[in-house]
């Protein structure tokens, strides 16, 4: 059933889903809310999307893929990216305030990533006419001329957690459109709402009908169907490690192609010889920006012996001092998790911590005073006394809690450093440049950084090693992914 197209208000009770063109109700008719994790209100309710809807976008996705969108000419797609980054600037403020209420992340924070979410959408409309093949001078098989075509893979499907759902949306949508491809996406159940914002801001744009479809819905009941469809040409996901496993399993039966960006428990390694004063802020926010809810996390900390126990007393002084609450307060540095769920499992972490012999210097406690009390609120933790073996040091907690570790030599903390199955991200402080270049090269990561954090550009590719994933997101490889090789022979003789 089709409802009529409305603009996605903040008062808005339900909000369809967004099939070819039309905001649509689930075929079984089924809803489901979604929170504000600040206070524990339903914000909305949505569509509880299944099979048959999947099944109805990805047709949806082909019809468009088969034809307008197929000839739209890379200019076109340019032109369209651009319009779409100016809608994003105009509308930034409703995209903040729609990811502060549904998943949590403080509105300043929202705000200071227009630049990187804005960015991508102008470096995929500068890739959209940057797309070639190559001419290649062969004479094996006679007088044959014979070059390569770079072409869109086809249907895209993009299954995106709730820890960022703008820039993941915008990070799996813009090479699709930049490409040629079309694309389903399903959102977290738990944060679904700026998806469905977005895929309105490029309908308005002039997208047609059918290249962006988003059906909300679970993972089991929406998601796994998406990962299994035969008419998907590709799955791109970015979640849990567990639920890319699963994913590649589903892939099978089409041999469809996947991109993974999974988990991550990423080493920060700080040198006898940082510089203490930016050392210890980056470090703290490398995990605690949006309450450890990030792949990237620089969760496990390593400290040069030497300066150990200063570094560790200025990390738990600042935490202590970072203003926690509801994200909407412009003054709020830290939100709350994003469910009751996970609210449960990092206070599973903060007990094994303690049980495990790690000592606590900051935080270790739910924050439930006054106007906390109804949200999913915890206290910014570091543990010290850590060792390698305990559970805080090995797996991935996605939540604010720094664990942290002394080392004596270089070569011991590579080893420690690399001794985990993820690969996704570390950090390095020294003022020292043969030691940034070499712990550059030694440390198995996807993304290193050097005396910063979190530093992300739509030009550098970023993704993982190991069990955090593979495929790249950002540059010229980032739109590999969403295209096909193809080899063309012509005689000319
Ligand atoms: P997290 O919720 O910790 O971010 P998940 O990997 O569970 O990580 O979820 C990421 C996304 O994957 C969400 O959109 C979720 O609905 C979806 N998802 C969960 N299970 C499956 C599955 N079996 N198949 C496909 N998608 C799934």
């Amino acid at each position: 059933m089709t409802v009529d197209q409305t603009r996605h208000s903040l008062d808005g009770r339900h909000r369809p889903m967004f099939i070819g063109g039309a905001w649509v109700e689930a075929a079984s008719g089924q809803t489901m809310e979604t929170r504000n994790p600040a206070t524990g209100e339903i914000i909305a309710t949505v569509p509880r999307g299944g099979k048959r809807d999947i099944e109805r976008a990805v047709a949806a996705a082909r019809n468009a893929f088969d034809g307008p969108w197929s000839r739209f000419k890379p200019h076109e797609r340019q032109k369209l990216l651009l319009k779409i980054a100016d809608l994003f600037e105009r509308h930034w403020e409703e995209i903040c305030v729609s990811d502060t209420t549904d998943m949590g992340l403080p509105i300043v924070r929202a705000r200071g990533n227009a630049n990187r979410v804005l960015g991508m959408l102008r470096y995929y409309a500068g890739m959209a006419t940057a797309i070639h093949g190559q001419s290649i001078q062969n004479s094996l098989a006679g007088d044959i001329v014979s070059y390569t075509r770079k072409e869109p893979v086809g249907v895209v499907g993009a299954i995106i957690p709730w820890n960022a759902p703008t820039a993941a949306s915008v990070w799996k949508i813009g090479p699709a459109l930049a490409t040629g491809c079309t694309v389903v996406l399903k959102p977290s159940e738990e944060a679904p709402l700026t998806p469905l914002l977005i895929a309105e801001l490029m309908a308005d744009a002039g997208v047609p009908d059918g290249v962006v479809n988003i059906v909300t819905g679970t993972g089991p009941e929406a998601g796994a169907p998406l990962a299994e469809h035969m008419g998907v040409d590709k799955i791109v996901f970015t979640g849990s490690t567990a639920t890319g496993q699963s994913i590649v399993r589903a892939s099978a039966g089409n041999l469809k192609r996947v991109s993974l960006e999974l988990g991550g428990k990423s080493p920060v390694i700080v040198c006898a010889d940082a510089d203490l004063e930016r050392a210890v802020p980056v470090a703290a926010m490398s995990v605690f920006a949006n309450s450890g809810q990030i792949c990237i996390a620089g969760s496990r900390l390593f400290v040069a012996r030497s300066i150990h126990d200063e570094f560790v007393a200025r990390l738990a002084a600042y935490a202590g001092a970072l203003r926690i609450g509801n994200g909407i307060d412009p003054n709020t540095e830290i939100g709350p998790l994003i469910s009751p769920r996970q609210l449960d499992r990092v206070q599973g972490y903060l007990r094994a911590g303690t049980e495990e012999g790690a000592r606590l210097v900051a935080g270790g406690n739910r924050l439930s005073d006054g106007a906390l009390a109804a949200g999913n609120f915890v206290a910014p933790t570091v543990f010290a006394g850590v060792s390698d073996i305990m559970r805080i040091a090995r797996e991935e907690i996605f939540g604010p809690v720094i664990s942290a570790l002394s080392f004596d030599t270089l070569d011991e903390v590579v080893r420690r450093a690399n001794d985990t199955p993820y690969g996704l991200a570390a950090g390095v402080f020294t003022r020292d440049l043969a030691t940034a270049h070499q712990l550059s090269r030694r440390l198995h990561a996807g993304s290193v950084w050097v005396n910063t954090y979190h530093a992300i550009d739509p030009a550098v590719p970023f993704g993982g090693y190991k069990m955090s994933g593979y495929g790249r997101e950002g540059g010229a490889e980032h739109l590999d992914e969403y295209l096909n090789t193809k080899g063309v022979f012509i005689r000319i003789d």
